[in-house]
């Protein structure tokens, strides 16, 4: 399901577009330029990027990375590998790109979903640990049992290179759709900012816009990928990786806008994982991106970067009540 939706517009050029379905999701890449062969290129890097880190492909380098415990990468896979780790370290941990083992025990590779015994649960727990991944230039090695699942990041990273490519051919303005991805290259052609819808988590049309330029707005939410166990309970794919259970910190969705598309990406995980007040404790010791967040009461909390840029939409005003926060606590 797209969890962030790009809003129609009116530019007097039209746009080259290309629409496909890859990393689990669907993409639209929109440029206003007028050759398109950046575009089929951009398309292409997409696919070779999935075919390198797929989790589920059996001939992707991480699928072998992930059965044998080491491996020697390609400079792709070294380069989102050596990212990832990075902001895992940057996360403390809230994000750790070796929770596979835990992802797949929940069946949220497969769709066939269950709710692991908790001993097995603690046991793989026990296993994830970035601090363990070993990455010299282009050779890795895991520790034992470990496997990694770059699912994340990908997306924004696949945004941030897109971006690079079609910005280094001249492209001054588009917009990249990858899922609950947005990329915002420039402006509209009419130099207006980009509008980006944010789902509301209860149904699928957008509570609100956020006005951009050249800025990434990804949204991670638990109403994207869940399923209600025999007990009622809703799980949901986001892991809190000191538990291997859902991460339940109270929020619902978490909406980061930054430049970076990775760095955009592992944030909206990681403050998911964090909660409410450890999300805005790292916003306040960062202050590099900007955030929405939603509790899954249904209150909506805004940094104060976002004041003027992002507006609930007609009739969500009473709904999902809204405090914006500043730097200062
Ligand atoms: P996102 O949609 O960007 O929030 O990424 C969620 C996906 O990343 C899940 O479907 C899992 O494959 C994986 N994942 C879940 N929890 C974590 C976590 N705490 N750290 C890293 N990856 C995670
Ligand atoms: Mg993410």
């Amino acid at each position: 399901m797209v969890a962030t939706t790009a809003c129609q517009t009116t530019a007097q050029v039209e746009a080259q577009t290309v629409e496909f379905m890859a990393m689990d999701t669907f993409i639209n890449l929109a440029i206003y330029s007028q050759d398109d062969t950046v575009l089929q290129e951009a398309k292409d890097y997409v696919l070779t990027l999935e075919g390198l880190i797929s989790t589920t492909v059996e001939s992707s380098e991480l699928y072998q990375l992930n059965q044998t415990g080491e491996g020697v990468l390609s400079f792709e896979s070294a380069q989102i590998l050596s990212r990832g780790l990075e902001l895992c370290q940057q996360t403390e941990g809230a994000l750790d790109i070796s929770i596979y083992p835990v992802v797949r025990s929940w069946g949220f590779t497969t769709g066939d979903y269950q709710i692991p015994q908790p001993d097995v649960l603690q046991t793989l727990v026990r296993q994830v640990d970035y601090q363990a991944i070993q990455l010299e230039g282009d050779t890795v090695t895991l520790a034992e049992g470990m496997e990694l699942d770059l699912g994340s990041i990908a997306k924004g990273y696949a945004g941030d290179q897109i971006a690079d490519m079609v910005e280094a051919s001249g492209v001054t303005s588009g917009l990249l759709t990858l899922g609950g991805n947005i990329q915002a290259i420039g402006t509209k052609p009419t130099g207006e900012l980009w509008r980006v819808g944010i789902q509301d988590p209860t149904g699928d049309a957008p509570l609100g816009v956020v006005e951009v330029d050249n800025r990434a707005v990804v949204t991670s939410g638990g109403y994207e990928r869940y399923f209600v166990g025999d007990d009622g309970e809703t799980y949901w794919h986001i892991i809190d990786p000191e538990t291997g259970y859902p991460a339940k910190a109270g929020l619902i969705s978490v909406t980061i806008v930054a430049e970076s598309g990775a760095y955009s990406d592992a944030l909206s995980t990681a403050l998911f994982v964090m909660g409410l007040e450890e999300a805005v404790d790292y916003w306040r010791s960062h202050q590099d991106f900007d955030f929405i967040l939603m509790t899954e009461a249904g209150e909506l909390y805004v940094s104060d970067g976002l004041e003027d840029k992002f507006s609930l939409l007609e009739g969500y005003q009473e709904i999902y009540p809204l405090t914006v926060i500043s730097k200062e606590p």
